[in-house]
């Protein structure tokens, strides 16, 4: 008897369970139901490809920028719950951002107001990275997910709480109502809801990382170009990983890597913090880096934005939408899903 469906098992089905759980919906209540899960791989399960951290990527609509402050504001939460940062896999880390242009002012108004020890790079600093094309910078202390890791805890974490998980995959969104007791559907498909509701408006945002070996890098590091964002995510308690990045290739369906992608994330990540060859053990050339693995993903990206909507069916029964979050599902999912769980709480105010 399940009264709650959260079909996807990604970080929004996740967050969402978290928030039915904090909004004291009985576990028992709960069941999530998903193609892939933690553990699996798949280019159609974006989450375990994130970089993962929290940066300057959201539009600079209020919305969205609300959406990023609850979630860098709450995930103290989640790691809480998950016993602290070391066994959550989620940490605060120091964050340098760049611009090669003037970012827009109500992005960097909405982040000064929230982001702990949040700075604006003097001209002298910025001149330090000795890249004419820098304009902008800011610095501040954000978010690190070992995102793998952090699937995997927080789904632990819910199965230890007694919510079911069941490996499946839908062909219709009727079929998440598993039994007549079931009132609400949450679908937190990402990019499967393309296929799932024919929701044409979903489209991919294809990310190519390549992860190396560097356990002296203990900082992020982003520039954002013209038509460039080159990042490194240091991942937090991983045997000493560190992500490079990267591409947004939108509309590019491809779960291949390739191998002048990585030569170009290599070259631009170097540049960016040449301490990554400066103090790498084995050499100072980009040969001489450790390549873990390269992988790609596909952000789940949608025309309009994220639909989080409730979608009213007969005898008081309903679909909760909540995907589409892009490039943002880490940073601004809790805000999200927050947004989601209420629409169907608050309407009903009805207990489960
Ligand atoms: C290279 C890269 C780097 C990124 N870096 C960051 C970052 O640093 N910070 C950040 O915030 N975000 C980042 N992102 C974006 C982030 O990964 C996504 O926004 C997020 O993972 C989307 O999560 P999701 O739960 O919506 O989708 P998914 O993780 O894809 O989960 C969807 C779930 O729905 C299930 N599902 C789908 N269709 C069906 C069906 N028909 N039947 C049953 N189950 C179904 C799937 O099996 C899966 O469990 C990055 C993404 C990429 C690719």
């Amino acid at each position: 008897m399940t009264k709650a469906v959260v079909l996807g098992s990604g970080i929004i089905g996740l967050y969402t369970v978290f928030h039915l759980l904090e909004k004291q919906i009985k576990p028992s209540d709960i069941t999530v139901v998903a193609e892939y899960f933690a553990d699996d791989q798949s280019i159609n399960y974006t989450s375990p490809w994130a970089g993962g951290n929290f940066c300057a990527i959201s539009p600079s609509d209020p919305l969205s920028l609300e959406m990023d402050k609850f979630t860098y504001l709450n995930l103290f939460k989640v790691q809480k719950a998950l016993g602290g940062p070391e066994k959550s896999g989620l940490d605060m880390m120091p964050m340098t951002e760049f611009w090669d242009y003037d970012p827009p002012s109500e992005k960097l108004k909405s982040l000064q107001s929230y982001l702990k020890d949040f700075k604006i790079l003097s001209r002298d600093e910025l001149a330090k990275k000795n890249e004419p094309k820098i304009k902008f910078g800011i610095s501040y202390t954000t978010w690190n997910f070992n995102c793998p890791f952090f699937l995997k805890k927080m789904s632990d974490y819910m199965r230890s709480k007694g919510i079911l998980f069941v490996q499946r995959k839908l062909t219709h969104i009727s079929q998440a109502f598993l039994d007549e007791s079931t009132k609400v559907v949450f679908n937190c498909t990402g990019i499967g809801a393309r296929d799932l509701v024919k929701d044409h408006n979903v489209f991919p945002g294809r990310g190519q990382v390549v992860v190396i070996k560097a356990p002296h890098i203990k900082e992020n590091c982003v520039r954002w170009g013209k038509s460039t964002a080159t990042y490194i995510i240091p991942r937090p308690y991983s045997q000493d990983s560190l992500v490079l990045g990267g591409f947004i290739q939108k509309d590019c369906w491809s779960g291949d890597t390739y191998g002048d992608q990585t030569e170009d994330i290599l070259r631009r990540t170097t540049a960016l913090l040449p301490q990554i060859l400066e103090q790498n053990a084995h050499g100072s050339r980009i040969e001489d880096l450790e390549i873990k693995r390269v992988a790609a993903g596909l952000r789940p990206y949608r025309h309009g934005g994220p639909r989080v909507e409730e979608e009213q069916l007969p005898e008081g029964k309903s679909v909760v939408h909540c995907y589409g979050q892009a490039g943002t599902g880490y940073q601004s999912g809790m805000g999200w899903t927050n947004t989601a769980t209420d629409l169907w709480l608050r309407r009903r105010s009805s207990k489960l």
